[in-house]
């Protein structure tokens, strides 16, 4: 049976790092929403330059979008033993529509992870962080000036600025924040500490993981 997973968590919490450490020693394909959007972005397709105008000003894009993007995503076969979910669902109506797509593909029911972290610190952490402008990659504290995956040129990122940053935390409590009561009755959710030091987050996660997932496979 495949791992189904969900990495949750306000902007700035470390989904995407975590995610990326998780997907590797899990095997499993990450599917991050907004580096999907990103790409779109860099290579300025129609569906790029609609999403830059609302990822500028801290919107999400609308939940069709989104929505047919991961059905798309979901149906490729590299899914089929399991994948990792990171930005998505952001809304009740993606998670619905996720509930959907796993029951009508028969997929390995989900395990959701929320990581969390005060807002405070997501603001101090958002406006320091840098991103490397050619391929995305979070900057690693050990990086010098230049990305340590291709040595392209560190940047923030376009959304990262004091009132985009404050707009998405604000969208975030709205929107995506009652998706924790959408999920945390279900067996297979588990809150993380984000606020620890990362290494300390990745062990929390993979624990987390191995104790729900046997859950997740066991008849409720
Ligand atoms: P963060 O979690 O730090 O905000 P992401 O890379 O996950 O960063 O998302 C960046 C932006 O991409 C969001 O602010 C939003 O505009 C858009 N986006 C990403 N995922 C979704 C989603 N599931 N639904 C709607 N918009 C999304
Ligand atoms: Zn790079």
């Amino acid at each position: 049976m495949g791992l189904s997973v969900v990495i949750m968590g306000p902007p700035g919490a470390g989904k995407g790092t975590q995610s990326d450490l998780l997907a590797k020693s899990r095997s499993l394909p990450k599917i991050a929403t907004g580096d999907i959007f990103r790409e779109a972005i860099r290579q300025g397709t129609p569906m790029g330059l609609r999403a830059k105008a609302l990822m500028d000003q801290g919107q999400l894009v609308d939940d069709a979008t989104v929505i047919g993007i991961v059905r798309e995503r979901l149906a490729r076969p590299d899914t089929a033993s399991g994948f990792l979910l990171d930005g998505f669902p952001r809304t009740v109506e993606q998670a619905e529509a996720l509930d959907g797509l796993i029951a009508e593909r028969g997929l390995a029911p989900l395990v959701v992870m929320n990581i969390s972290v005060p807002a405070e610190e997501l603001v101090r952490r958002m406006l320091s962080r840098r991103v490397c402008k050619a391929c995305g990659t979070n900057a690693a504290p050990s990086d010098t000036g230049v990305c340590g995956a291709c040595g392209g040129e560190l940047v923030r990122r376009a959304d990262d600025t004091e009132d985009v940053v404050r707009n998405r935390l604000e969208v975030y409590d709205r929107q995506t924040r009652p998706l924790v009561e959408f999920y945390q009755s279900r067996r297979a959710y588990r809150e993380v500490d984000g606020a620890q030091d990362a290494v300390l987050v990745t062990a929390a996660l993979n624990e987390a993981l191995d104790a729900v997932a046997v859950r997740a496979g066991q008849p409720t």
